[in-house]
């Protein structure tokens, strides 16, 4: 069967990265989310558990239960709990609505919208979202942001940042203290000059495939994740032959074909046969791609379909999460 090859010593070579920036382990908040950038949920965690990560980020209250008890705290980015959830896991208030349909005794972050208006309370409609939360009996513990372009030239980054800022030298100055205050992902992390704020919720750089453009200085990170695909079948076709769904992969010359377990039914993208998809070693994948498999000239016992998520999206004309997140589950998830 195909797998994903997890290497513990990339990832643990990234969030010693990581923490050297945030300049402690201790002010990392890893996300999570989306079975973890498609690496595998528990494996994600119990690795960074065992290389002292003390706080995640997650998507779901699912999510959270399975990570939950490796982690001091656990942030819910997007759903809400019927009930109080277990200790440490505490949720996102996105919009102010969310605030009458929680439960009281719920731990709460509050997120602000401070120009991405994607999520978050607006800046003016803080300190009534804060009455709210007292109201409602939440606990609050922190209070985030984050950035609509971290990861691309422009002033934005730093407009958003100056009025995070500013909020939050208000806020403490009317007496608001024991949250903690967080704006960064992974780009804006390595964009931020020194790091100043209690936690960095960082993904992609943990998982090795954060790209930021020039002229920023690119941080060294090594891709955590490599996909691989195991041999199904091999023939041996004259010159002529066509390959796979509408007989697209035609061999100039004669040679052997083998076939792959992995279609885009694993996730993988299925792209366009005209535009053929290239490995790493240099062989471009034979006409379609099926749901389940896969052909390539060759006949080795298993085949690398990157090494680097980055560079695949690349050819895709996508980002590296995409890639990641949508390897299937069902692909096996090895840490060597
Ligand atoms: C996904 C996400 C992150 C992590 O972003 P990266 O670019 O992967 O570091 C941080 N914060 C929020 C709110 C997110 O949704």
């Amino acid at each position: 069967m195909s797998f994903l090859r997890i290497s513990r010593e990339n990832f643990f070579y990234n969030l010693n990265q990581i923490a050297r920036k945030t300049q402690s382990i201790d002010r990392v908040a890893l996300v999570l989310k989306d079975n973890a950038y498609g690496h595998g949920l528990t494996l994600m965690a119990d690795l960074a558990a065992e290389a002292g990560v003390r706080h995640a980020v997650v998507r779901t209250l699912a999510e959270a239960e399975a990570v939950r008890g490796r982690f001091e705290t656990v942030l819910v980015l997007s759903e809400i709990p019927e009930k109080v959830p277990e200790n440490g896991v505490r949720v996102v208030v996105n919009d102010r609505s969310c605030i009458a349909t929680m439960p009281a005794g719920c731990e709460v972050e509050l997120k602000v919208d401070t120009g991405m208006h994607r999520n978050g309370v607006a800046l003016d409609e803080v300190d009534a979202a804060l009455e709210a939360i007292a109201k409602r009996g939440l606990a609050l513990k922190g209070v985030l942001t984050h950035y609509r372009g971290a990861d691309e030239m422009g002033s934005d980054y730093f407009w958003q940042r100056r009025r995070f800022e500013a909020l939050r030298d208000r806020l403490e100055r009317a007496g608001l203290k024991g949250v903690r205050w967080h704006s960064h992902n992974s780009a804006s992390l390595f964009r931020c000059g020194s790091f100043e704020e209690d936690v960095a919720r960082v993904g992609i750089a943990a998982y090795g495939c954060l790209r930021l453009p020039e002229p920023f200085e690119a941080p060294d990170l090594r891709p955590v994740a490599s996909l691989w695909a195991k041999r199904l079948a091999t023939r041996r076709l004259c010159a002529g032959a066509r390959v796979g769904y509408g007989g697209e992969g035609e061999l100039k010359e004669a040679g052997t074909v083998s076939t792959y377990d992995i279609g885009y039914g694993d996730g993988w993208l299925r792209g366009d046969a005209r535009r053929p998809y290239r490995l790493p070693d240099g062989r471009e994948i034979l006409g379609r791609v099926s749901m389940d498999m896969f052909s390539l000239r060759g006949e080795d016992e298993k085949v690398c379909l990157f090494h680097d998520a980055g560079e695949a999206a690349a050819q895709f004309g996508t980002i590296a999460y995409e890639v990641l997140v949508r390897l299937s589950p069902h692909i096996r998830r090895v840490a060597v």
